[in-house]
């Protein structure tokens, strides 16, 4: 989706890098995270500043192979030291891919127990709190209210396209990743800010272990990236369409808009409805637009992704994300020509209700 604005700003972005540059595995050998390139960690922290939506004084930086990585190095970290594996869990519906990164090499360090609300088994645990969560979009804070636990917060899609950034966030353990700040999902590059030097140092452990570091070539290119979206947000007024987070979030706002008029017009389907809630950036009221519609299949449906498929609409199940497969989740982020698609092909899918009432009228 956010092709366009990157097309836009033309060469802004290009990166050139000859043979000879950039061929040490060592960015920064005096850094706690030595692969980490400078250039990246000064625009991380710059970008943050001008968002307001973490605080970076006193913490780590780590730099991953996508916050991907990061997860996996975190749970590492964070259960390296433990004498039976770590429950890791995170309230249902949880982003999908939790369950299958904790369990892929049945590792005796940690263990995926599932949604956080229904855990009760006694010992240390590590809850994924992802805010504004994937697939449903809802802020959240943790569910399992007992000590012994540890946080890592999700905070990929905490930026203010998104959701209203309402405080800048200071959690003990924090990801960002450029898939969904800018849409470069390919070039692979998430950050980790974390408090803790122990637990930093193990981070970067686990990414020296894993693959050495993280590629540069990407890091000087998330650099330039994010470097031309704080500029961008110093030139010209926030909301204008020149700025990224200008761009991006009238464009959260038109496809939010044709969505719920296309879910409305159905009479089967129905979305979160969510507050409006101050935001800091933007310095107005407005509702959560997020990355991912969680949409419920009603009219007695009970499998919404094969429903949706007859109608030639891809999406995914409720039962990846810890619930029923009423639910789906459907990508907000597609360039406009599906998007389009989609609202066209949804809007045409009517209850049979609603199409009693219509053939009356
Ligand atoms: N966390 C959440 C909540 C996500 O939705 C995603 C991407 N779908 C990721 C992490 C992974 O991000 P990356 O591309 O940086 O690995």
């Amino acid at each position: 989706m956010y092709e366009k604005y990157w097309q836009r700003m033309g060469d802004k972005t290009t990166v050139v890098i000859s043979g000879w540059q950039f061929t040490s595995y060592f960015s920064d050998p005096k850094n706690l995270c030595w692969f980490l390139e400078p250039e990246l960690a000064e625009e991380v922290v710059r970008l943050h500043r001008v968002v307001g939506n973490a605080i970076t004084k006193d913490y780590h930086i780590v730099v991953g192979t996508g916050s991907s990585q990061l997860f996996q190095a975190a749970l590492y970290a964070l259960s390296s030291d433990a004498s039976e594996p770590m429950s890791v869990v995170s309230a249902a519906p949880y982003y999908s891919s939790y369950p299958v990164i904790t369990d892929c090499l049945k590792s005796g360090l940690y263990k995926w127990e599932g949604d956080a609300q229904a855990f009760d088994k006694s010992g240390p645990y590590i809850e994924l709190v992802t805010s504004p969560n994937n697939p449903d979009g809802f802020v959240r804070q943790s569910v399992v209210n007992r000590s012994g636990g540890i946080l890592v917060h999700d905070l990929a899609y905490y930026w203010p396209q998104y959701t209203p950034i309402t405080t800048p966030a200071d959690h003990d353990l924090m990801l960002f990743t450029v898939s969904k700040t800018t849409g470069h999902a390919g070039m692979r590059i998430g950050w980790a800010l974390v408090k803790d030097e122990i637990i930093a140092r193990k981070i970067v452990k686990y990414i020296e272990l894993s693959t050495i570091g993280v590629s540069k070539d990407s890091q000087l290119r998330a650099a330039k990236v994010l470097r031309a979206v704080s500029d961008s947000c110093g030139v010209a007024h926030p909301f204008k369409e020149e700025t990224f987070f200008g761009f991006s979030h009238h464009s959260m706002e038109s496809r939010w808009m044709l969505l719920r008029e296309a879910v409305n017009r159905s009479g089967i389907f129905s979305l979160p409805e969510f507050t409006p809630g101050f935001c800091n950036f933007w310095n107005r009221v407005f509702e959560p637009l997020p990355a991912f519609a969680w949409l419920k299949c009603g009219d007695g449906i009970e499998d919404c992704e094969s429903f949706l498929r007859g109608h030639k609409i891809w999406t995914r199940s409720g039962r990846y994300f810890g619930v029923s497969p009423s639910y789906v989740r459907i990508s907000m982020l597609d360039r406009d020509r599906t998007f389009n698609l989609f609202v066209k092909r949804l809007s045409r899918i009517r209850s049979q209700r609603r199409m009693r009432l219509e053939h009356v009228d």
